[in-house]
């Protein structure tokens, strides 16, 4: 299983129940993170740098916390992820590294997320930040026709790497799920892992956390008929 997110919390937030439970059935779950999450700050005195060593550590122990294999943090600036050639080559080189079945990444047609009728000053809209997008496209670029082609980053090969075809891709943060998975049992390890990204909690963000995250899984859970779920566009690759 291989990972592939934005920024250092987003592979909690989307999926952390999903890959808990994948690592407490023994399947080696990695983890590799585009860009280092320096400007996942509000403060204009936080030195960038520190904060994207900082956020490096917190994706260490929050990796810890769901059991992950490994996970990898790459040095792009946290806002200024692009669907580029040097991007898709480390995405391409850790699918032909670690030869998952399944890559787990976000839908990058979801542009929106919220209530598409909501004209009330009752709740409010959001949409999708751009390196989210642009890492589930980069995602799905490496995928295919990236990684199953030797014609892709060829010089791989030579360091010994050989093409792999992945078997599916699972989008979280979508708003066209077809698959629920269930994630009971796992929403405290999801919040623990979430909480040991001690820099983007601060405050009473936990608590914010701590209440959407397991009222969006029972939610999601009421589909399949389970206390927690999290939901995925899973397309079935063969
Ligand atoms: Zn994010």
């Amino acid at each position: 299983m291989l990972a592939v997110f934005g920024h250092p919390d987003d592979a909690e937030i989307s999926s952390g129940g999903t890959l808990a439970r994948w690592a407490r059935e023994g399947r080696a779950v990695h983890l590799l993170v585009l860009t280092n999450g320096d400007r996942g700050s509000e403060d204009p005195a936080r030195d960038r740098a520190e904060l994207a060593r900082v956020r490096r550590k917190e994706t260490e122990a929050a990796g810890d916390m769901l059991g992950l294999a490994a996970s990898q943090v790459l040095d792009v600036h946290d806002g200024e992820l692009e669907n580029s050639p040097v991007v898709r080559a480390e995405i391409v080189r850790a699918i032909r590294r670690i030869r998952p079945a399944i890559v787990v990444s976000c839908d990058p047609t979801a542009w929106f997320f919220g209530n598409p009728n909501n004209s009330s000053n009752q709740s409010y809209d959001y949409f999708n930040h751009a390196d989210h997008r642009t890492a589930g496209a980069a995602a799905l670029d490496a995928v295919f026709p990236g990684a199953g082609n030797p014609h892709f980053f060829a010089e791989q090969l030579a360091e010994g790497l050989q093409p792999w075809k992945v078997s599916e891709v699972w989008l979280g943060w979508t708003n066209e799920p077809n698959h629920y998975q269930d994630v009971t049992g796992f929403i405290d390890l999801k919040l623990k892992a979430l909480a040991e990204h001690r820099s983007q909690v601060e405050g009473n963000m936990l608590g914010f956390f701590e209440q959407w995250l397991p009222a969006e899984a029972e939610e999601s859970g009421k589909k399949i008929g389970v206390l927690h779920a999290e939901g995925f566009r899973v397309l079935r690759l063969g």
